[in-house]
């Protein structure tokens, strides 16, 4: 089989709805076998079964990818089970918004092991799969609150800024690996994560953003898909903003 012709597998955060779900339905439509990661079994087996009738591959795995031995086990696991591991997407993630002067520690803290602790926990574990095909495809999704900031979010912003850090330090350490490692970062997207925005937040959302709406969620996957792409291979330790020109 010619590298071309090889089935590429891609382990897929927070693919049980959302921006994650969308990476995960383009990787499949793309021809990789897509590994479906959340807590929550129901919405993954449904995915899963949409992805094998529309003639894809995918598996689930549910996990929470706060638990540090947990997750390292489940990327073991698929490096053992399917042969292979080459594209991660690091994209599962959550908000607890306050003020910073009545921010707790706890919500500091799960912000950052969910968002940010996790996907370096992952890239760690992903490594060795990877160095080993000497072939590798790293997507970290931050956001644009980790570039330019966003009050009543210090603790998200700290987890979305270093992932853009952290994603830099790992292109240059396998650099010559055959692994890339980048960042994509998405502006306000209509998910979940935003629904629940009140009005007035969703209005000034809009205003900030130059091309005056939210993004969708297939928007933030053509960006992941290029990323994880054979045609990428020369591009590692970037950044791109798909966020409607807010940040530019
Ligand atoms: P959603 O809230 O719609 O989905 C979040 C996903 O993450 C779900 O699949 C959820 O699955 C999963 N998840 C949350 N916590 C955990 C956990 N501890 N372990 C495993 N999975 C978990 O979010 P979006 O799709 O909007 O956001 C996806 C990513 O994009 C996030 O990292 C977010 O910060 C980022 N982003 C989003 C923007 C937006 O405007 N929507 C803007 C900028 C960045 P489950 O609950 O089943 O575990």
């Amino acid at each position: 089989m010619g590298m071309s012709e090889v089935k590429r597998v891609a382990f897929v955060t927070g693919a049980s709805r959302g921006i994650g779900r969308a990476v995960a339905e383009r990787l499949a439509r793309e021809g990789r076998h897509v590994v479906l990661v959340s807590r929550t079994a129901g919405p993954l087996n449904d995915l899963r079964a949409s992805i094998e009738a529309a003639g894809g591959s995918a598996s689930t795995v549910c996990c929470d990818v706060g638990d540090s031995a947990a997750l390292t086990d489940a990327i073991a696991e698929t490096a053992r089970t399917l042969g292979r591991l080459d594209i991660l997407v690091n994209n599962a993630g959550i908000t607890r918004d306050g003020l910073m002067l009545r921010m707790s520690d706890e919500d500091f803290d799960e912000v950052i092991r969910v968002n940010l602790r996790s996907a370096f926990i992952a890239c760690r574990a992903a490594a060795r799969p990877m160095m080993s095909n000497r072939w590798g495809r790293i997507v970290n999704i931050s956001s644009i609150s980790g570039r330019i900031g966003r009050a009543a979010q210090v603790n998200y912003c700290a987890a979305k800024s270093g992932l853009i850090g952290m994603t830099k330090a790992i292109a240059k350490e396998f650099a010559t690996k055959g692994i890339t490692a980048n960042v994509v970062a998405p502006g306000f997207i209509e998910t979940d994560m935003t629904a629940d925005l009140p009005e007035a937040i969703k209005e000034e959302a809009r205003n900030i953003t130059p091309m005056r709406r939210f993004g969708q969620v297939r928007e933030i996957a053509a960006a992941v898909a290029y990323f994880a792409s054979e045609d990428a291979g020369f591009v590692t330790g970037e950044v791109l903003a798909v966020a409607g020109g807010m940040g530019m």
